[in-house]
């Protein structure tokens, strides 16, 4: 029988007492490596009343106390780095490298968590009437939440529950069920490094899991990252039951290319953050917008494209990994499928892929599609593999009203050396990211989140603190 993976409830890792237990695979094996339990609506009630009682205390820890606590956590995840990124490789597919860089952007924002005094130092006025003066003073919520997605099960609980905690609050977290077992090592580590019984506890399970915290009158505030529709529906229901919500959702990123840019670094960028992690990044560029004569590059990204393959986790020469699941990889092929369908030119399919001594990985080779029309499927779904669309105009401000219509509106990125004529297009373009010349660079202190479809709220550095906390003015 698969090892059954324990939740983390006040303090303790606990068995469930669950008879829904879900499996996660390798996906490039379907070895199932463990079970995650589906928590029972008592192990959620006895989490969220554990968080709640921790917090009466912690809200009482001076800040400085609090940010040692995350000084202890940051060293012990650099220590431990390349063994919670095995743990990663395993469950996800992702490349050892990749991997690794999951959980650095993860450990960026809990050393921004040691520096939580200075970020939460309030504002004063004196004298704002005769004898009186006013400052004020940021003070925790209580107990947050946070639903994690799949594809970063390193980073993204990072982004939330080291800062959320340092700020003074109690958090729940409840990660993809595709991918448990690394967010379990986290929370670990966040025990090894003295944190209080009930600051953090972790709860596995799907949709009842997720809709327990939104609806639970004791969790004050929502972080979600994942597709559109759940990120619509978290956001609907926690507001509706008056909770703070920020969702960071599915994206559709269009690079824009101006014939002045610099050929070789587009294309090796073009083909990184198309394949990249399989294309599952929220931040994957998924269609490449060619201005005037860069369109003729296009055969030249075709070779670069045609050099690369997927690969175990190990494999020093694999570009990326597998998808997470058959039922991904299917969705995946399916779309292609229908790009043929529709009328776009297929110059690589990597439907029929294949990796030697892997036959049961979720694989998906490298597929690049030119001729792609904003009608076709290819060009407005969310694929989340290694494909890229690309399409082609003759006018900037035509690439840009195209690049912007679109449901989504998470990242872009505008490559030209005429950097006048880069930020113009920055401006215009209607993303929560836009890199000029260059692509997929994060600063932990930099607001992260997206337009439209993609998103409501900021994460990271004081946009984080302004969802995890309140004001008070004395
Ligand atoms: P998902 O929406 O399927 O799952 C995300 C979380 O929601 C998981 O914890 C899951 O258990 C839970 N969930 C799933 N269905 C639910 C339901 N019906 N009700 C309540 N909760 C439910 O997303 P995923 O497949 O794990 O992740 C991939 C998606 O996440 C992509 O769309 C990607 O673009 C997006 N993403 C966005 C960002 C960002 O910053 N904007 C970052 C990473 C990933």
């Amino acid at each position: 029988m698969a090892r059954q993976l324990p939740m983390l409830i006040n303090g303790e890792f606990v068995a469930s007492q669950t008879d829904q237990w879900i499996p996660v695979t390798n996906p490039a094996t379907q070895e199932v490596l463990c079970e995650a339990p589906a928590a029972t609506a008592g192990e959620m009630e006895q989490a969220i009343a554990s968080a709640k009682a921790a917090f009466a205390d912690w809200k009482e820890v001076p800040v400085s106390e609090r940010a040692r606590l995350m000084l202890r956590y940051q060293a012990l995840l650099k220590e431990h780095q390349e063994e919670i990124a095995e743990i990663l490789s395993q469950e996800t597919g992702k490349t050892f490298e990749d991997a690794k860089g999951d959980v650095w952007r993860g450990i960026e924002v809990a050393e921004q968590a040691a520096n939580i005094a200075s970020l939460m130092m309030g504002e004063t006025m004196g004298n704002v009437a005769r004898s009186i003066d006013s400052h004020s003073w940021t003070q925790p919520l209580g107990v947050c939440a946070g639903i994690t997605p799949f594809n970063f099960p390193a980073m993204i609980p990072l982004w939330m529950f080291p800062l959320a905690i340092a700020a003074g609050n109690t958090f729940v977290l409840k990660p993809s069920e595709q991918d448990p077992m690394t967010p379990n090592r986290l929370a670990e580590l966040f025990q090894q490094a003295g944190a209080a019984p009930g600051l953090l506890q972790v709860v596995h399970g799907g949709k009842e899991q997720v809709d327990t915290l939104l609806t639970h009158p004791d969790i004050k505030a929502v972080s979600f990252v994942g597709s559109v529709p759940v990120g619509q529906h978290v956001y609907r229901t926690a507001t509706e039951h008056l909770k703070r919500a920020q969702c960071f959702a599915g994206a559709k990123n269009h690079m824009v290319i101006m014939p002045d840019a610099k050929k070789e670094q587009v294309i090796s960028s073009l083909v990184g953050s198309s394949c990249g992690a399989a294309g599952q990044r929220c931040m994957a560029i998924s269609v490449a917008v060619f201005v005037g004569d860069s369109k003729a590059w296009i055969d030249e990204l075709k070779d670069e494209f045609a050099k690369i393959r997927p690969g175990a986790w190990n494999d020093p020469d694999a570009a990326y990994g597998p998808q997470i699941s058959p039922q991904a990889k299917q969705r995946v092929l399916t779309l292609i499928k229908q790009g043929k369908e529709e009328g776009a030119n297929c110059l690589l399919d990597g439907s029929e892929c294949t990796v030697e001594g892997l036959p049961d990985g979720n694989w998906v080779g490298p597929t690049l599609f030119s001729g792609v029309t904003p009608d076709m499927s290819i060009y407005r779904e969310e694929i989340f593999g290694p494909v890229l669309a690309t399409i082609t105009f003759e006018d900037e401000d035509d690439a840009i009203a195209q690049a912007n219509d679109s449901p989504y509106g998470l990242a872009a990125a505008v490559w030209s050396r005429d950097i006048g004529r880069a930020h113009r297009v920055a401006r215009k373009l209607k993303a929560g990211t836009v890199w000029v010349n260059t692509y997929n660079r994060y600063d932990a202190a930099a607001p992260f989140g997206g337009y439209k479809e993609s998103g409501y709220g900021r994460e990271l550095g004081v946009h984080a603190l302004e969802h995890y906390t309140q004001v008070k003015n004395i």
